[in-house]
C-alpha cells in the first residue's frame, strides 16, 4: 500500500493519498487545496487516480476537487446527505476567509456499506453524521485504517455548530459505527496528528 498524508490548504486539511503498488491504481481522499503537491506526489510514486472521494461538504476538504478531476479524469464522490451544503461553498469561502475555488459537481453518492477502491484496496463507507450530515469516514479492514474525516480527532471530535452539524449525533455515530472497529486500527483524522481507536477509547474526553 502506497500512503501519503498530505496536509493541504490554510486549515491543513490532511489529504490521503492511498495507491496500490502492483496495479498503480489510486484513490485521493479530501483534495482540499494544493492540487500541484498532490499531484506531484501520484507522479512520484505513478499513479492513476481512478476516485475522488471527499469525508465531507467543507470547503477544506472539497475545494481542489474540480482541479484534480480535470487533471485526473477521476470521478468525484460525495455522500448526497451533504449535497445542499456543497452549494454553500462560497458562503463557506467566505466564513473562513479563503477564495470562492469555484462550484464542485459531484459525479456519485457513497452511502453507508458502500465500498471504495483503488486496484486490491478496499474500503468500506460508513456514514457518520454529526458534523455535517453527509460526514463519512472510510475504513480499510485488511490495513486496519480509518480515515476519520472531521467525526474524530486525536484528543477531540469535529466541532457541531455550523450548519448540518448535530453533537447528539455524531456522539452516536462514534459510539454506535467508530468505536466498533478494533482498537489497533490507525485514525487518519481530518486535520492534526494520527491516533488509534484504542487510544481514544481510552482516553478522549468526548467518548467517555
Ligand atoms: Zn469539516
Amino acid at each position: 500500500m502506497i500512503y501519503e498524508i498530505l496536509p493541504v490548504g490554510p486549515l491543513q486539511c490532511n489529504c490521503s493519498i492511498i495507491g496500490d503498488e502492483t496495479t498503480r491504481e489510486a484513490m485521493v481522499i479530501d483534495p482540499g487545496d494544493d492540487i500541484e503537491d498532490i499531484l506531484a506526489l501520484i507522479s512520484k510514486h505513478n499513479l492513476q487516480v481512478k476516485q475522488i472521494v471527499i469525508t465531507h461538504a467543507h470547503i477544506d476538504h472539497v475545494g481542489g476537487a474540480m482541479k484534480l478531476r480535470a487533471a485526473t479524469g477521476a470521478p468525484i464522490l460525495l455522500n448526497q446527505n451533504d449535497y445542499a451544503l456543497l452549494k454553500m461553498l462560497d458562503a463557506q469561502a467566505a466564513w473562513v476567509g479563503m477564495e470562492f475555488p469555484g462550484k464542485v459537481e459531484i459525479d456519485q453518492s457513497v452511502a453507508q456499506a458502500d465500498t471504495v477502491k483503488a486496484g486490491s484496496l478496499v474500503a468500506n463507507v460508513i456514514h457518520t453524521p454529526g458534523h455535517t450530515e453527509g460526514s463519512v469516514c472510510l475504513y480499510f479492514p485488511v490495513q486496519k485504517k480509518l480515515i476519520a474525516g472531521d467525526t474524530l480527532f486525536a484528543g477531540s471530535i469535529g466541532r457541531t455548530d455550523l450548519p448540518g452539524g448535530s453533537f447528539e449525533k455524531i456522539i452516536r455515530s462514534l459510539h454506535h459505527k467508530v468505536l466498533a472497529l478494533p482498537d489497533e486500527t490507525v485514525v487518519i483524522p481530518g486535520h492534526g496528528p494520527l491516533t488509534t481507536i484504542g487510544e481514544e477509547r481510552e482516553s478522549n474526553p468526548f467518548l467517555k
